[in-house]
């Protein structure tokens, strides 16, 4: 059964390079009907971040690609939380040490530290000089009585395995030449990397690993530790990196790239899914606007390419609204945009719209709260029918509290010289709109609202129709711009839109 896992530390909140490593995992087990896992790899104690295991878990919920096993979840081969599972590395650690593949380091601190000066005065990468590997049984039994609790090392010997992985193809890494003995087990009695990896890879039943490219290096030394357990390895995917589209690095430190952020800016998971899939490779055709179920069934391993995925962030509000026809050049190539994408067609579902009338009510509510009038703009039928009427226009739901629609909102403050300047004819102009409004004028559609909006304009000589629209939208909403009038007038409804005409008239 295919069983992958994704495996971040919780030194750091979940970002979108960290989201693409567990979507790929995601979306491969979910081709072949296996399980996703998520493990949490807290063994260096000193850099976990507060709140990082529960915003990688509660982000990966929220970009809908929840894991099958999770610390919170639970599962079969729990605990999932490496800290909680030192007892396997204890006993993989006393195996090793058995069978002579691993070794107590009696090396003081001081001493590794010289030695580490000394490489770089010599211009060379430090590595532990293995000189403990050649300690006798004596000498290690009176140096126990003294330190009893050193840290492990893993004796790095002969060639490394040869090893085809599903991306990168053949590789073999030179390890043993030109690393020393890493420490896998530290006398804290806390793992390293590399053991604790190893040894839940293998207890896990992970039948394939799919990381980031960074730790195609390691897999060798990795590959000696299964040799050494006597464990079968799984299959090795590594993943090519995500980077900016200038090349340059996605850093942590860009506080854009984490999920938390898109998520509070009202972008939908579904746009970062698809974006950060249709930036790399992986799939015959690239394109935009696949769903997740589209990305399963679509996903082919054997398409990643070595080369990185270029992010181009910018692009992002497209994906959230969905425009038709956008021309795109990815490597090279122009893409067509199918215009289909996710907040319409998050609206086009009933129960995912009546969430979103919840969320735009949670937003309105906090952008505008202490301004809300007692007409009730957080009715679910008012903020239903903006979604509907500005669905094809915004990027996403935030923009509906934008000050561009604040007037949905909160009344705006209209001075008399405001409309002056616009035309001499106010009142005129308000009362014959007033008088449209008695009549069906609110019933009618957009396009028909505007005809009779055009038909009052050529009633009145030598008034420009295009000032009487800059009038109405002045009144409506206090601004020069916006949506367009009949839309904003259906949008108000015909009692709020004849009280703010009426405002003008007094
Ligand atoms: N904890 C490692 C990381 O955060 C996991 C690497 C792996 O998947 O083996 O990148």
């Amino acid at each position: 059964a295919v069983r992958v896992r994704f495996a971040p530390s919780p030194t750091g909140f979940l970002h979108l390079g960290g989201l693409r490593t567990a979507l790929y995992n995601y979306i491969f087990a979910k081709k072949h009907g296996g399980s996703f896992i998520l493990r949490l790899e807290d063994t260096d104690q000193t850099r976990l971040v507060p709140g990082a295991a529960d915003n990688i878990e509660d982000m990966l919920e929220w970009a809908g690609i929840p894991p099958d096993e999770s610390p919170r979840r639970g599962g079969p081969a729990g605990p999932y939380l490496q800290s909680q599972r030192l007892a396997l590395y204890a006993q993989a650690t006393e195996a090793l040490l058995k069978s002579g593949a691993a070794y107590p380091c009696f090396c003081s601190p001081q001493r590794l530290e010289l030695l580490k000066r000394e490489a770089l005065r010599n211009r060379q990468t430090p590595r532990y000089d293995n000189r403990c590997r050649s300690l006798s049984e004596a000498q290690v039994a009176q140096k126990l009585a003294k330190d009893p609790k050193p840290p492990i090392r893993f004796h790095l010997e002969g060639e490394a395995p040869a090893f085809q992985d599903l991306v990168y193809g053949w590789n073999r890494h030179e390890v043993a030449s030109v690393e020393g003995d890493p420490v896998i087990l530290k006398s804290d009695g806390f793992p390293t990397y590399h053991l604790a990896c190893v040894v839940d890879d293998h207890h896990m039943g992970i039948s394939h690993v799919l990381r980031g490219s960074e730790w195609l290096v390691s897999t060798s030394k990795h590959l000696l530790l299964y040799r050494a357990l006597g464990w079968q390895p799984p299959r090795f995917a590594h993943l090519p990196l995500l980077l900016n589209r200038d090349g340059s690095k996605l850093s942590k430190r860009q506080g854009d790239i984490f999920l938390e952020h898109f998520a509070a800016a009202g972008f939908l998971p579904d746009a970062l899914l698809d974006i950060i899939t249709s930036c790399g490779s992986g799939f015959a055709e690239n394109q935009m606007g696949r769903t997740l179920p589209e990305l399963i069934t679509q996903f082919d391993l054997t398409r990643v390419t070595c080369h990185s995925a270029l992010l181009d962030l910018e692009k992002l509000p497209e994906f959230n609204r969905g425009l038709s026809r956008l021309e795109m050049p990815v490597a090279g190539r122009s893409l067509g945009f199918p215009g289909r994408l996710h907040l319409r067609r998050l609206v086009s579902d009933k129960t995912q719209r009546r969430q979103l009338v919840g969320k735009l009510q949670a937003l309105v509510e906090e952008a505008f709260g202490s301004q809300l009038q007692d007409r009730n703009v957080l009715d679910a039928a008012y903020v239903e029918r903006i979604i509907l009427l500005r669905q094809g226009h915004i990027c996403h739901l935030q923009d509906l509290v934008s000050p561009v629609h604040s007037y949905l909102w909160t009344r705006p403050a209209v001075s008399r010289a405001q409309l002056g300047a616009v035309s001499e004819k106010v009142d005129i102009i308000a009362k014959r709109v007033l008088g449209l409004l008695e009549g069906p004028g609110m019933s009618l559609t957009q396009d028909m609202l505007n005809g009779e909006l055009k038909k009052l304009s050529e009633g009145l000589e030598g008034t420009k129709h295009s000032n009487v629209m800059k009038l109405l939208r002045v009144a409506l909403s206090g601004q020069l711009q916006g949506p367009p009038v009949a839309e904003m007038m259906l949008s108000l409804g015909p009692k709020e839109v004849r009280e703010r005409i009426q405002k003008v008239l007094s």
